[in-house]
């Protein structure tokens, strides 16, 4: 079952699935999927791209800016998960989980301590507000590429005519409209094994998940023609058999409105669709959770949904409607990938931590007998060099394998990043892909992980 040398019956930390809160499948009755980013595993390097390349020929051709903006660079790596757009300064932070800024970029480059002091003297923000927009899901990468790229071209000279406020509005305008209006679902329909990335154990894991009577739905902001093209090509077989695996499907739910508006659901006209033939009359178009809780006939925490947006699918439906949750984190695995050949490293790097603590506290000893330490002095400055020394090389080893930029999605430093508490207080259970379940027992017991507190730490370590 592990995919490395990981010695368990567990599999590898990349497929595992990561609980939050105790979780008993058994007593879930419904589960529900988003499409996009959830059941459907996008190229995202080639998506990406494709919406990048698109929306800088836009701002051109059609918002007027500088032929130069073509020029900017794609660099994959140049925006994460979790990260927040400044629009009045024209940056974007990276944020730890108690809200400190911890890294500013401003164009190619990041802002030292002073210059971060000057521009947030706080050293904190306050998210809710116009001025500020997170990267909620993947689909808003290439906008963090597109905005570095342009701001870094104006601050070498190049006249935008605009404030960085409104470069932002127009990229996620730009951006909004070519999801909206067709231009990139019209490409990606056109060339599907692009795009996508085919998952083998899919249709395997929805049967098994709806063996014993459990009922399943689809719940996407996609409409129902995208959705019926997306999921055909997932699923495969006979056109539109794809309905077949679902109680229920609603496209174009517009979430996470869904969540709290009030309306029924637009049965999808039979035949309409060639892929989304509707045969058994339980595909719609739009409603709202209580229409949904009717047709599939449980509500409240008796269905367990699967989604990737922080907002738009998690936190929405578990405050508003009271749904167990399952984030799908695909860094998960990317990151556990990039980590595991480093377990050695990252455990020394733990153990010398605690030993420059051990050793900082016997400087602040000696230093208090307030004598002529001699030999004793120059003994433990040499031993806390070579412990400096190491950390150090350690650490880049550990950087050396994640984003060049803005290092784990998940953490900052030895803390968590917002979006790795968010993923932590708003998931029940949380995994890089929703086949992952395949390893585990239908009617699994999620049982969350001991939490261990900075004073019981000694459980951990022995000390
Ligand atoms: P879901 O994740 O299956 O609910 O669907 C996400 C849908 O939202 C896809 O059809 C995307 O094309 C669409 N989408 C993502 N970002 C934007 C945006 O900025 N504006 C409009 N639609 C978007
Ligand atoms: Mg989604």
């Amino acid at each position: 079952m592990s995919r490395d040398d990981a010695g368990t019956l567990r599999p590898h930390p990349g497929l595992r699935v990561h609980t939050n809160r105790n979780l008993r499948l058994s007593s879930i009755r419904a589960m529900g999927f988003d499409m996009d980013h959830t059941l459907a595993v996008y190229n995202t390097e080639n998506f990406n791209r494709l919406c990048f390349e698109l929306a800088a020929e836009r701002l051109v051709i059609e918002r007027g800016y500088p032929p130069e903006v073509r020029s900017v660079p794609w660099d994959p790596d140049a925006a994460i998960r979790g990260l927040v757009v400044d629009k009045k300064l024209g940056t974007i932070l990276k944020i730890d989980a108690h809200g400190h800024l911890t890294r500013v970029r401003h164009g190619d480059r990041f802002l030292d301590k002073d210059e971060r002091r000057r521009g947030y003297p706080r050293g904190r923000i306050r998210i809710g507000n116009a001025r500020y927009r997170v990267f909620d899901t993947l689909f808003d990468l290439p906008e963090g590429c597109l905005y570095s790229g342009i701001v870094a071209l104006a601050e070498k000279g190049l006249d935008l005519g605009v404030s960085w406020r409104t470069l932002y509005d127009d990229i996620r305008g730009t951006v909004d409209t070519l999801h909206a209006d067709g231009t990139l679902k019209t490409r990606i329909i056109a060339d599907l094994g692009r795009y996508f990335l085919k998952d083998p154990d899919l249709v395997a894991t929805l049967e098994r998940l709806r063996s014993g009577g459990r009922r399943l739905f689809l719940l996407t902001n996609s409409e129902a023609d995208y959705t019926a093209a997306v999921m055909n090509h997932l699923v495969g077989g006979a056109p539109g058999s794809w309905e077949d695996l679902f109680d229920l499907v609603v496209c174009f739910a517009r979430k996470p409105g869904f969540f709290v508006a009030r309306g029924k659901g637009e049965p999808i006209p039979a035949g309409e669709y060639d892929l989304m033939p509707n045969r058994s009359g339980h595909c719609f178009n739009g409603g709202d959770a209580f229409f949904l809780e009717k047709a599939i006939g449980h509500s409240g925490d008796e269905i367990l949904y699967f989604g990737d947006h922080t907002f738009g699918d998690i936190l929405r439906s578990k405050k508003s409607v009271g749904w167990r949750t399952a984030m799908i984190v695909p860094e998960v695995a990317e990151e556990a990938d990039a980590l595991w050949p480093l377990r050695r490293e990252q455990r020394e790097l733990l153990a010398v931590e605690e030993h420059l603590e051990d050793l900082v506290l016997e400087r602040d000893r000696l230093a208090e007998l307030d004598q002529d330490n001699g030999d004793r002095g120059a003994d433990l400055d040499r031993r806390m060099g070579e412990a400096l020394g190491r950390r150090a090389r350690l650490q880049r080893k550990v950087r050396g394998a994640l984003n060049p930029h803005w290092e784990s999605v998940f953490r900052e430093g030895r803390a968590a990043s917002r979006f790795g508490r968010q993923i932590m207080e708003f998931s029940c259970i949380y995994t890089a892909r929703v086949s992952n379940l395949l390893r585990y027992p239908a009617d699994k017991f999620f049982s969350r992980p001991l939490e261990v507190l900075p004073h019981d730490r000694w459980i951990l370590s022995d000390r």
